[in-house]
């Protein structure tokens, strides 16, 4: 074997990449990582930190003037957008900052430039070459933009976290995780929302009761929601933009966002001069290990594109690096990982929807509708909780759980350990509530 620069090199510094380039090194891997734009990536900087942070922006509001039901004399007289930005700025400086000096402290070379391959074993930045034994690619994704004339007039998912103001009148066109979550955080800090979708139900993928629920709530807080319905084109209409649909419809606005997918970051990478082949989406193919069709080249995250999470990108991550370089094989499961999608109220999900466990065989529903306690006093409308229980009926394994309510995602993750280890319908019957929450209602469901 060649002596190489390094044993290890990751181009992209997001979750995936970051995660293994430091165990790698832990492991006592000499590692190098090339970081393009920030250290952290999309997570960090324009993702889930960021938005989850403008999320909770979001509720206060409503929290404020549901406080009034409970005898406290609240008057809200705006929201200061400035002071949120500089805010989440500062928290995502932070935890980039953080990222840079776990890879510092582990030991890990870090370059600041564009990575690209020049072969298998080569990685040029710029001037510079470098080579190494093993390559990861954990490059992420990027907002795609619909081919629509005058898609260059919309926003993507990245333009929310520089925005200098709030616009007062938004179009959210899809109905996947961001354009859900986005609409539901411009409504609540007071924004007039339409979302545009081209199915009749948004969140393809999703078990139908919470797909039908998420419509009933967000409609009942003032936001449009329009289904089977498709952009078409995007024009300039004074300061502001008109969006024509495929129903014929126009909607005109201060501001549209384009929340219609992300694509792998894998173009102009030397993938082909490297011997890595991509699927028709730009993903790269990888085998159950992570392995590429280049023998020493891995890839993982999002630019895989199997199951774009930061948990899973951090686990494969960290697993990989276990694996090469920690005398530790293994794989971290794609099974059963429990996800949230940040809307008002959130939804949680995990496992088989009923429609996918139907397909398996016989299986029993157990669905609660609720309005929780809060609510009986706030008076506040289309909160009302649901959870669902997919369970086969021959093994009486708990499949699916599904759940659209407060807290949703902090109760949901609780519930993925008891289903990765298997639980049945009857140890989450036998298992004592606690009093009075909405959880309980996972383990009393008849
Ligand atoms: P990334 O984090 O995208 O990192 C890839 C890095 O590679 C980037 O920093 C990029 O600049 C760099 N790079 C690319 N090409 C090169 C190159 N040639 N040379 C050098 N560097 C390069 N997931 C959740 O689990 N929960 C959430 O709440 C959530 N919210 C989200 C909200 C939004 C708006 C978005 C867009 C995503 C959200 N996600 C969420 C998904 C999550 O952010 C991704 O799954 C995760 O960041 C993937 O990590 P990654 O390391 O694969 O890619
Ligand atoms: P999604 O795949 O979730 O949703 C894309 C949406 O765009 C769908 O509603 C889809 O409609 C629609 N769409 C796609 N192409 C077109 C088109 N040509 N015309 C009209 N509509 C179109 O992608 P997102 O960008 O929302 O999120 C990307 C991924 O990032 C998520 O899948 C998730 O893995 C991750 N993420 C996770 C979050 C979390 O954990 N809370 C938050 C944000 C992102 P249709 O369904 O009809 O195809």
């Amino acid at each position: 074997m060649p002596d190489h620069d390094f044993d290890y090199f990751v181009i992209g510094g997001g979750s995936a990449g970051v995660r293994s380039a430091r165990i790698a090194a832990q492991h006592g891997a000499r590692v190098g990582i090339a970081e393009e734009r920030f250290w952290g990536g999309t997570c960090v900087n324009v993702g889930c930190v960021p938005k989850k942070l403008m999320v909770n922006a979001s509720e206060y509001g409503a929290w404020a003037e549901d406080a009034r039901g409970f005898g406290w004399d609240i008057e809200v007289k705006g929201h200061d957008w400035q002071k949120l930005a500089e805010g989440r700025d500062r928290e995502v400086a932070r935890l980039s900052g953080i990222y840079a000096t776990l890879l510092k402290g582990a030991g890990v070379t870090s370059f600041d430039a564009r990575a690209t391959l020049l072969d298998a074993h080569t990685i040029a930045m710029g001037d510079q070459r470098v080579t190494a034994d093993r390559i990861l690619i954990a490059t992420g994704g990027t907002a795609s933009r619909l081919d629509i004339p005058g898609a260059e007039l919309a926003l993507i998912s990245d333009d929310l976290f520089t925005l200098k103001a709030l616009p007062k009148k938004v179009v959210v066109v899809g109905a996947g995780y961001i354009a859900l979550e986005f609409a539901c955080i411009l409504r609540g800090l007071g924004a007039e929302v339409d979302v545009v979708y081209r199915a009749a139900l948004p969140l393809r993928g999703f078990d139908v009761d919470i797909r039908g629920a998420i419509v009933e709530a967000m409609t009942a807080q003032g936001i449009t929601m329009n289904p089977d319905a498709a952009p078409v084109r995007i024009g300039q209409a004074g300061d502001g933009v008109v969006l024509s649909l495929s129903n014929n419809f126009m909607r005109e606005a201060d501001a549209v966002f384009l929340c219609t997918g992300r694509s792998p970051n894998t173009k102009g990478l030397g993938l082909e001069e490297a011997g890595v082949a991509v699927n028709d989406q730009g993903a790269v193919i990888v085998d159950d290990d992570h392995r590429t069709s280049q023998a020493n080249i891995y890839a993982l995250g999002d630019v895989i594109d199997r199951l774009n999470l930061t948990p899973m990108a951090t686990a494969t991550g960290h697993a990989l690096a276990d694996t090469l370089f920690g005398n530790k094989p293994r794989r971290a499961s794609y099974e059963n990982v429990a996800t949230a999608v940040f809307t008002t109220p959130p939804i949680a999900t995990l496992g088989l929807t009923e429609a996918e466990a139907a397909e398996r065989g016989p299986a029993d529903i157990y669905v609660t509708r609720f309005t929780p306690m809060r609510h009986t006093i706030s008076g506040r409308q289309g909160r009302k909780s649901l959870m669902k229980l997919v369970v086969c009926q021959r093994t009486r394994k708990v499949l699916g759980v599904h759940m659209l309510g407060e807290d949703a995602g902090e109760i949901l993750q609780g519930i993925a350990i008891a289903v990765a280890m298997g639980a049945t319908k009857e140890d989450f019957d036998r298992t004592i509530g606690i009093h009075p929450t909405a959880a309980e209602e996972f383990v009393t469901l008849r």
